[in-house]
């Protein structure tokens, strides 16, 4: 069986990755991988509004060691890509950073359910105590449906990712993911299948099970990412995500060239 592209992989640009893209693609070349996709943390409006991204001037630099990996690996589809945060308001932003390069696509994902807390910062693990895990994740996937309506996104990344830490809600999630995925299905883009999630407290991929039963029924392609940030990690996993999606019932995967999809059999 062939591993499917890894879309979701990092660089040292955004300051808590190793590696560059070329260790990272001479890894995936020896575990057999086609295609993979580099897609770090995009810069924001202002490179002071967090510490793990890139700065903007550095998006050429960027793109730079991504076209000096997709030179030195011709035998390896490498695409070009940004995980992009969606922020209600930046939509504007988000189409200018689309301009300033041929991207393969965006990855769109949530890590602020407000201006200041990024959920998955570990750093902020405090502000979890403060606040009832329900009214997060329902926060989270408030902005996770505003950002597919967007249709600024191929991709919608690490769709639960609220899990990371393994707090969870007592309530049932269900008609969360429901309403977020029919906008994903309204607006035609994908989600991931992550495996970063089984590396940390939640010891499972993102998304879960019962959220990708409802992506399946409503028709919503997918992708699948290690989130790799060190070369070693490029693919990890990729086989547990791809048995999971073939147990709900998915038989293709999606790939995308200058922000056009094309499907592939799974
Ligand atoms: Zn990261
Ligand atoms: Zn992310």
């Amino acid at each position: 069986m062939s591993l499917p592209a890894d879309y979701h992989m990092h660089t040292p640009l955004c300051r808590h990755a190793v590696g560059e893209p070329v260790a990272y693609a001479r890894h995936a070349l020896e575990i057999g991988l086609m295609e993979i996709g580099f897609s770090d943390h995009s810069p924001m409006p202002r490179d002071d509004f967090d510490n793990w991204r890139m700065l903007d001037r550095q998006l050429d630099e960027y793109v730079a060691k991504v076209r000096l990996a997709q030179k030195e690996f011709p035998q390896l589809q490498i695409r070009l890509a940004l995980e992009v945060d969606y922020l209600p308001g930046h939509e504007d932003w988000i189409r200018r950073l689309a301009a300033r390069h041929p991207w393969d696509y965006f990855i769109g994902s949530v890590h602020y359910v407000s201006d200041s807390w990024d959920i998955d910062n570990p750093a902020k693990l405090s502000e979890w105590k403060k606040r009832d895990a329900f009214e997060v994740w329902s926060a989270y996937f408030d902005r996770l449906t505003l950002a597919a309506e967007s249709k600024l996104f191929e991709i919608i990344g690490h769709c639960d990712l609220p899990k990371k830490f393994g707090i969870r809600p007592m309530q049932d999630c269900r008609p969360l993911y429901e309403n977020f995925l029919e906008a994903v299905a309204q607006a035609g883009c994908a989600i991931e299948l992550n495996t970063a999630g089984l590396r940390k407290d939640c010891k499972e991929i993102y998304p879960c099970r019962d959220l990708l039963e409802i992506a399946f029924r409503k028709n919503v392609p997918i992708t699948f990412g290690s989130d790799a940030h060190a070369p070693e990690e490029v693919g990890l996993n990729l086989t547990e995500a791809v048995a999971l999606a073939r147990s709900v019932g998915y038989t293709e995967t999606s790939r995308f060239k200058l922000r056009q999809p094309e499907s592939a059999w799974l």
